[in-house]
């Protein structure tokens, strides 16, 4: 089969006949099927896809198919789908099955994209390696002794792998924009409020957001069209109406103003290829007559540890309801109340997720509330102000997605810390709300992919889309 890159070429195929929906599945699931050693997806609806694929292919005969007609794509593990498991990658809830679908998949199917599996993730999406899941850890398709990135890796692996050709994750502080970076592909974070939370399990509320993984701008834009917009069961949610995005990608690009952080690029950790290639983008802006700047930012060291504190907390509420009592996991040890939830949650969890309720518990607790919760919120807000002061001036803030490129799976996970820091870059978006975009525009000597990353005003998610092909187009 062809490596197909965009919609486009598939429905041109379909269309000519050279391809059928039912052959693009098959073709998808025989790929699935020869890696099944780096173990992406956590279950693959196979029956399922061919059948729906079969009911799209009469529908394209009779020329009343939707608009996603020709898109398989995959979910990552904590996105609900009706009468599918999902798992959030944990012990604690192996084996649930969604009640009811999450809105963003509804209207994807409404439009005939066809649900090609499930993807293998960090366990309740907390990880930038994907080595925190409970079934195993994934490899990245690129080269498989390196991490595919989390928390989504499942996801960015499968389009990078030819599984599908899209997919859906979520990201708090990272968990789409970090493993596109790693896997090569292009990966969308949007603004916080743009695209229904209904149906995608809980991590930090205030934080997740779901959004893209494609190998286009296009398939992006058509992805974020479709899924964005009110919706009753999120009342976070703007109403305000999403822009037809794929319209919005014309191309031709006017002048522009973009603004990099200086202790973003001279940061002490980061790789000498992606600092090069930064400022080589940079340096091609100006020359093609974009205004850009070196701008101050006072914040760098308070970004991790304000999305630390504020995520920890928000999970140890979230995560409260997997008790042995509603929801999955129940130990066998267990013999009164105290011990079902004690037992269920000791058993149930892995390490790290455990660390975050702990860590979040501490951070609410009477005595330290003021000290980390109180003041991780005012430092959100200071960061909040400074980079809205900013993009008043700017049009996009400029950087690089992650400090380095994919590292060797096993060399992180033993140092949290050192893994936390693996988010510099990409906090910042989510403590602001912001949508941020990682492009596939850099590779080191050694082949491995590494991505560029531009932030740009809420709900501006359009000019966004634009500028980011054109970057494309540029380099
Ligand atoms: N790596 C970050 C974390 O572990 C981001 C996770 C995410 O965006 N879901 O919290």
């Amino acid at each position: 089969m062809k490596n197909y890159q965009c919609l486009k070429e598939i429905q041109a195929d379909i269309q000519s006949g050279q391809i059928s929906c039912k052959t693009l599945v098959l073709n998808y699931i025989e790929k699935i099927e020869e890696n099944s050693g780096l173990n992406i997806f956590l279950e693959v609806f196979k029956d399922e896809a061919l059948e729906s694929a079969q009911k799209i292919d009469q529908k394209i005969k009779a020329g009343n198919a939707g608009k996603l007609a020709g898109m398989v794509i995959s979910l990552k593990d904590n996105i609900c789908y009706k009468g599918h498991k999902v798992s959030a990658s944990s012990k604690i809830i192996e084996g649930f099955e969604s009640l009811f679908s999450a809105t963003v998949v509804e209207r994807l199917i409404q439009e005939d994209a066809i649900i090609i599996g499930r993807t293998n993730c960090d366990e309740f999406a907390m990880g930038s390696s994907n080595e925190n899941s409970a079934f195993g850890i994934v490899k990245n398709p690129i080269s498989s002794n390196k991490v595919p990135g989390g928390s989504s890796g499942g996801s960015a692996a499968s389009v990078a792998a030819g599984m599908c050709l899209a997919s859906l994750g979520s990201d708090t502080g990272g968990s789409i924009r970090q493993p596109a970076s790693f896997c090569g592909n292009i990966g969308l974070k949007p603004t916080y409020g743009r695209v229904s939370r209904h149906g995608l399990i809980a991590y930090a509320s205030s934080f997740d957001q779901i959004g893209t993984f494609a190998n286009s701008i296009e398939d992006t834009a058509a992805l974020l069209e479709i899924m964005s917009g009110p919706d009753e069961y999120d009342s976070t949610l703007s109403q305000k109406k999403p822009n037809s995005y794929t319209d919005d990608i014309v191309q031709e690009v006017s002048s522009k103003k973009i603004a990099y952080l200086s202790c973003y690029v001279n940061h002490e950790g980061l790789n000498p290829e992606v600092k090069e290639k930064t400022l080589a983008i940079i340096e091609n802006l100006k020359q093609k007559g974009h205004q850009v700047d070196e701008i101050n930012f006072d914040y760098l060291e308070q970004l991790v540890p304000a999305y630390y504190v504020l995520t920890t907390a928000e999970a140890s509420s979230n995560l409260a309801r997997y008790d042995g009592v509603h929801f999955g996991y129940r130990s066998p040890q267990a013999f009164d109340l105290l011990s079902t939830y004690v037992k269920s949650r000791s058993e149930g969890f892995g390490k790290e997720v455990k660390r975050r309720i702990m860590l979040g518990t501490y951070v609410l607790s009477a005595g330290y509330y003021d000290a980390y919760y109180s003041k991780a919120q005012k430092i959100r807000r200071l960061i909040k102000e400074r980079t809205q002061e900013i993009l008043k001036d700017y049009d996009f803030v400029l950087s690089p997605t992650t400090p380095h490129p994919a590292f060797d799976i096993g060399s992180q996970n033993e140092d949290p810390i050192k893994m936390y820091l693996e988010d510099i870059f990409t906090v910042q978006a989510n403590l602001v709300g912001l949508p941020a975009i990682s492009l596939p525009l850099g590779i080191t000597k050694e082949k491995l992919p590494f991505g560029i990353q531009l932030m740009g005003s809420p709900f501006e998610e359009g000019k966004l889309l634009n500028f980011s092909q054109y970057l494309i187009n540029i380099n």
